[in-house]
């Protein structure tokens, strides 16, 4: 008699955690997908201008946020002149791909 008591007691209880637990997994996957609507806004605004950054290491079109000002390396690393073309586009600037950078770093 005590046993069936308990469980019957327990048996709301259980109920109950399952519906929070439940409630937290809706939650969750709510944020989920405002997190990954928000990663797809911010990738069309990064890729809506198109790629216009000329690297003025391997002479490609890359996207903003492939590249780095060629001045950062030059203050770095002056050496590297010698690598460069000297080609300015976006903002009369000298960029460089960010794959370029780190191996011209090690130049
Ligand atoms: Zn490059």
């Amino acid at each position: 008699m005590l046993i069936s008591g308990r469980k019957t007691r327990n048996e709301p209880l259980e109920c109950r955690e399952k519906r929070l637990v439940n409630r937290h997994k809706c939650v969750k996957k709510k944020t989920a997908n405002t997190t990954v609507a928000n990663e797809v806004r911010k990738f069309h605004a990064a890729v809506s201008e198109g790629p216009m950054y000329i690297c003025s290491c391997c002479d490609q079109l890359w996207y903003k946020h492939s590249v780095t000002a060629a001045e950062k390396l030059r203050l770095c690393n002056p050496s590297v002149i010698k690598y460069l073309l000297s080609k300015l586009s976006v903002d009369d600037m000298e960029w460089v791909s960010q794959s370029c950078y780190k191996h011209l770093q090690k130049k």
